[in-house]
């Protein structure tokens, strides 16, 4: 299945091109026909996925389809919920990526921000509004929005919002909107309250399903090291000195993290770019090329500019900072072990992020080893390594001195609930 079987315009196959994607996910190659078709959803599926280009780039074809003209008057026709800010923004940014070859505008309005920038946005006009449910309420109140034009509602991480308490909210949107439109909705699990919700604003939906993103977890071997937030540089020096690591990408949180870390590795003799999402696409695209071809050891990269990235054999991913949303874990581990090769995750975790790892463990029903007794463990910035380098972490498992073996004993571990991420909220997310 290619991405012109799915019968999508041009402009955005020269979009999904540039963001590297190759092929659609099972749950794109699901939904994206039924879509066209102007057929409802109900899709279970997770984060990680690819769920976002699944109603996204139908959504994006049909505006597309209706008026491709720039200079008409424009309203909001497209709604997207998302229940936390970070989500909202990972979704205007993947309507950016795939729709950056048509004249549709969106916007992103989520709470926890001055309104301004945002009011500013919605009154030049929008054709697709992704939403966090409290502050679309608040600007709807004030008249910034109307929902009257809506012809594509999505509602996404359903189960998420129901956790969150965002339920009302969520019924008070749904009540402004048109009667006719097409929905989409979007929810990791199914849930009862769940399934009468979905009864409740589809209309005959066609439903899709695809495997839980956390199943890939399972074929990487995966270790943690617990690391003082300003050590994580020594640590990665260390590592890249003293364990067999041919190549990684090494994921940070921030743009300005990349940068650092690829700046020190350099100043420290080990070759590493750095790609995010300052950089030019040209940039972006020749540090893949020379980590690819090897000229580089090390790609520094943060979660967006990492999108697509598809690299044969590649050993390791280094997590230099956890991810707070679980499934982006998997997702970046999911870059090594591919089609069936065994590859290798090494996690570190500061104090703050340990409310992370309980989440990613949550979601991958796995414990992941710790990593005991390396050199980085204290605050002390000035601190030497000790003598005896950190057990590499492959050995670590192999001698049975970890916390556990990832795929016989841990599997015995996983907990029920293994296609949930917590309902905790966490730091950032936002409620408005
Ligand atoms: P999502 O589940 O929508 O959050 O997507 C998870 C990640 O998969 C994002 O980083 C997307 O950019 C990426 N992605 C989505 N669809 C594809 C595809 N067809 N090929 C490669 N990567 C994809």
């Amino acid at each position: 299945m290619t991405f012109q079987d799915l019968h999508l315009i041009e402009p955005i196959q020269r979009a999904l091109k540039t963001a590297g994607y190759q092929k659609p996910t099972p749950i794109q190659a699901q939904s994206i026909p039924l879509a066209l078709q102007g057929r409802d959803l109900l899709a279970c599926a997770q984060t990680g996925t690819g769920k976002t280009a699944a109603f996204a780039l139908p959504i994006l074809q049909l505006l597309n389809d209706q008026q491709p003209g720039s200079n008409r008057r424009r309203s909001v026709q497209a709604l997207v919920l998302a229940p936390t800010r970070e989500l909202a923004i990972q979704i205007g940014e993947s309507f950016d990526a795939y729709g950056k070859h048509l004249k549709l505008r969106h916007t992103v309005i989520f709470g926890g921000v001055s309104q301004n920038a945002q009011t500013r946005q919605l009154q030049s006009g929008v054709d697709i509004l992704v939403a966090t449910p409290g502050r679309l309420l608040d600007l709807i109140n004030q008249g910034y929005v109307s929902l009257d034009q809506i012809e594509f509602f999505v509602l996404d991480e359903a189960d998420r919002m129901l956790d969150m308490g965002f339920i009302h909210d969520v019924k008070r949107v749904i009540r402004k909107l048109p009667q006719k439109r097409q929905t989409f909705f979007f929810s990791a699990t199914m849930p009862s309250d769940i399934v009468k919700l979905s009864a409740e604003i589809l209309d005959r939906p066609a439903k899709v399903q695809v495997d839980p993103v956390s199943s890939t977890a399972e074929r990487v071997e995966q270790s943690v090291y617990f690391v003082p937030k300003k050590q994580k540089r020594k640590l990665l020096l260390h590592l890249l000195r003293h364990e067999d690591i041919s190549e990684a990408l090494v994921f940070t949180r921030t743009k300005h993290g990349a940068n650092r870390v690829a700046k020190d590795l350099t100043k420290s003799g080990i070759r590493a770019e750095a790609i995010h999402g300052n950089k030019s696409q040209n940039a972006r695209q020749l540090a893949l090329k020379n980590f690819k071809d090897r000229h580089t050891r090390v790609l520094v990269a943060t979660d967006i500019a990492a999108r697509g990235i598809d690299i044969d054999e590649l050993s390791h991913v280094i997590n230099f900072d956890l991810p707070n949303i679980s499934e982006t874990y998997v997702h970046r581990i999911g870059r090594t072990g591919r089609a069936g090769a065994s590859g290798i995750a090494l996690s570190f975790c500061d104090t703050e992020e340990r409310p992370y790892l309980r989440d990613i463990q949550k979601l991958t029903g796995l414990r992941i080893p710790i990593v005991d007794g390396h050199p980085f463990t204290a605050e002390d910035e000035d601190s030497q390594p000790a003598p005896q380098p950190a057990a590499p972490a492959r050995q670590e498992r192999r001698n049975g001195n970890g916390n556990g073996n990832r795929n016989g004993n841990n599997r015995s571990r996983k907990r029920g609930n293994k296609n949930r991420r917590s309902g905790s909220k966490a730091p950032g997310d936002n409620r408005r």
